[in-house]
Order: structure tokens, then sequence, then C-alpha cells
């Protein structure tokens, strides 16, 4: 199937298909683990398309052909990590630029654009991107950048992507969206108006949490040509391995997402009825003030939940937390397994705790990234730990 024919697929069969064929020299159907640095010349300059790992290799070119797949974009471009994928975008501006992005996201990207690219002379500004007067009133003259992180971490809040594209492109600003938490399957910033997109491939892309990697995803020539050039110069490209890890999580993708957000749907509705919940966050929940833009937006609500104990203590957090047998308490989400995190010490930690409680994040929310087990079990998991 060429890209064209691709396009025309549905996302279950972009998940399984886009970027992979055959291998050419033996019929392998699945795209084999390349594991060299370096490829044989017949002649100096005369080779078959790679020279040296680092700048590509086979295994990668096939998982950026199935992430491009799947956002609909003509370039993938894969990184070592999410944080790598971030940072080639914010090493593309120059000191004086400034940058506008949510106050509720990776607390890894408020780290990196603050502590490592503030000293360099480039500035960074939070704000809460689901009121679009107020991204429009904090745009500076220097603003290079919009940052969406959409559905937002962890209080799951929508932004809306097609306005906020319109807005950015209408000032000449690149708007770049974090879709990490939606995956293609049910979000498609690019279709938005969206400039690049961006993901921790750790999460549901990989989505077995034994992997770390990080992807764009782009129409315009002019940014994959300099993030490739960064790949090649700055080197913070992702092994081999790692890349067949991440494509053999993509295949299963659309069937993974559907029982996410089953899961997901049936606990937010058990905690928001329980009187020991003070408060749940998820869109697909009719009260949640973004279930409206989620609707119109995404084609399903996720996998994340967050909720407020209606004890709002770090010992009563600290109970629920240590208390669950099936939800394992770790950093990280989107795998298979269902796991918890405290986003006041753990993933939110390096968000100094005046700005942390500003933007809502409280000692007793508990982030949950469910998994796909069995809904049963997660329910009366989290039912006896809440007893506790
Ligand atoms: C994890 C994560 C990142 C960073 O990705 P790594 O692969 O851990 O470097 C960026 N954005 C979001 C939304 C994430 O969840």
């Amino acid at each position: 199937m060429n890209a064209n024919e691709m396009k025309s697929m549905g996302l279950a069969t972009r998940a399984v298909h886009a970027g992979q064929q055959p291998d050419a020299s033996t019929g392998a159907v699945m795209t084999p683990i390349y594991q060299t640095s370096t490829y044989a010349q017949a002649a100096p300059g005369d080779h078959k398309g790679y020279e040296y790992g680092r700048v590509s290799n086979p295994t990668r070119t096939a998982l950026e052909g199935n992430l491009a797949g799947l956002e609909g974009g003509k370039h993938g471009i894969c990184f070592s990590s999410g944080v790598a994928a971030t940072d080639a975008i914010a090493r593309c501006l120059r000191p004086g630029d400034h940058i506008l992005a949510s106050n509720d996201l990776y607390g890894g990207t408020y780290r990196l654009f603050r502590q490592v690219f503030g000293p360099f002379g480039i500035t960074s500004d939070f704000v809460d991107m689901s009121d679009v007067a107020i991204v429009e009133a904090a745009l500076k003259p220097e603003t290079k950048l919009l940052w969406i992180e959409t559905p937002t971490n962890p209080l799951v809040r929508l932004v809306d992507i097609q306005a906020l594209s319109d807005l950015a492109r209408s000032r000449g600003i690149t708007a770049a969206v974090d879709n990490t938490f939606a995956t293609p399957i049910l979000q498609r910033p690019l279709e938005q108006g969206a400039d690049l997109v961006v993901h921790s491939t750790t999460k549901y892309l990989g989505g077995h949490s034994d992997v770390i990697g990080g992807a764009v995803c782009t129409n315009d020539d002019a940014w994959a040509e300099k993030l490739r050039f960064l790949v090649k110069s700055a080197g913070a490209v992702p092994g081999p391995m790692d890349c067949f890890l991440t494509l053999r999580g993509t295949k299963t993708l659309d069937v993974r997402m559907q029982r996410h957000c089953e899961n997901a749907q049936a606990i937010a509705e058990f905690l928001e009825a329980d009187p020991r919940v003070a408060h749940v966050y998820y869109p697909g929940l009719p009260s949640f003030p973004g279930h409206d833009l989620a609707v119109r937006q995404m084609d399903g609500f996720g996998g994340m939940v967050s909720f407020l104990l209606s004890d709002d203590s770090m010992e009563a957090a600290n109970r629920v937390l240590s208390a669950t047998k099936v939800f394992t308490l770790a950093e990280s989400l989107g795998g298979v397994e269902s796991l918890m995190n405290h986003p006041a010490t753990m993933t939110h930690a390096s968000i100094p705790e005046e700005e942390r409680r500003a933007a809502g994040l409280h000692d007793a929310l508990i982030r949950l990234s469910v998994g796909i087990e069995s809904k049963e079990d997660l329910i009366r998991d989290l039912d006896q730990a809440l007893g506790q």
C-alpha cells in the first residue's frame, strides 16, 4: 500500500500497516530489528539511503511512517524520549523568544522550558489554556511557540485545539500539541490546524511500559527539515530495539484505547457517586466542564481519570495510595496495567508549591492511568482502598 492508499484507511488499519512493508530481501512480514550502526556503500556515496545509525535506521523509518500515518501527517520524526522531542522543538527558538504553555501540563515540560531553556534567554509563561481569552491576553510580540496539552495533566482539562491553532496562525506563532494523553486514535491535532504533534511514545503508543521514546509529526516540510537536522546534529535518537517495541505497541493501539476508555468511564462514574470523593476529573462525565468540547474534538474520552478525596490532606492521599492491590503506585501512564500517581509529590513535584496549588493540584489529588484489566476488579480495588 502506498501512502495515499493508506490515508483512506481507518485508524485500526493504519495502526497495523502504516509505514510497514514485508522486508524486501527476505519477505519477513514484521519489520526486522536492524541492529547496526553503519551501512555498506558500493562506492563512495553509493548507498541504499542509509549511511550511519544516528542519522537513520530502517526500523526507526518504519516507526516514523507508522506514527505519521496515524496522525495523518506527512512526516514522523522519532527521538529517544518524549522530552527529547520537546527539546528539539524548543532548540529551534532563539534567545529573546517566548513560549506560552498550558499551566496544567507534564511537569518535565515545565522543567525543560524554565530550567534548561530559561538560562539561554528563552522565556516561558504558563496559563490556563481552557480559556482562549486568557491565552490571547498572555501572548507577547516575542511569543514564537504555543505549547498545548489536551487533555491536560493531571486535571484532564480540555483545550480547544482548532481555536488556539487559528489564533497562533494569525500571529505567525507555531502551535504544538502534546498528544500523549489522547493518542491519534482519539484526537488528531494536525487535522485541527496544529503545526506540530508531539508524543511521549513511552505511554499509550508503546503501551506496555517497557520502552522510552518520543516523536514529532508534522505536515510542515521546513519544520521536518529542522528537526531531522537536530536528530543528526544533537543525536537524541532511539535504538532499533526500542523502535521495534514501540511499533509492536502501536499495532494494538486502537483496541487498547477502546478498553482504556471503557474502563475509565466506569471508574469515573463509580468515583463520582462515592461520598469519599469530592471531585472527579474525567471528560466523559456529562457534569465535567470540558465535556462538550471533548465530544466535538475527540473520538473518545481517554484512560486518564483524576479525583480529589473529600479529606484533602497528604495523609488521606497516602492511605489510599498505599492500599491498592491491582493499581500500582508509580509514575508514568498509558500501559496495559493500571497505575496511580500522586501529582503533588511525584510527577508534578518539579513545579513550585505555590504555582502547583494555584493550578488546582491539591494535596489529595490522585491521578489514575486506567489499564485494560477487568473493570470490576479495578473498581473493587479502589473501593477497598478508599475505605482504608
Ligand atoms: C511522559 C510525558 C512526556 C515526556 O516523555 P518521556 O518519554 O518520559 O520523555 C511528555 N508529555 C507528556 C504528556 C507525558 O506524559
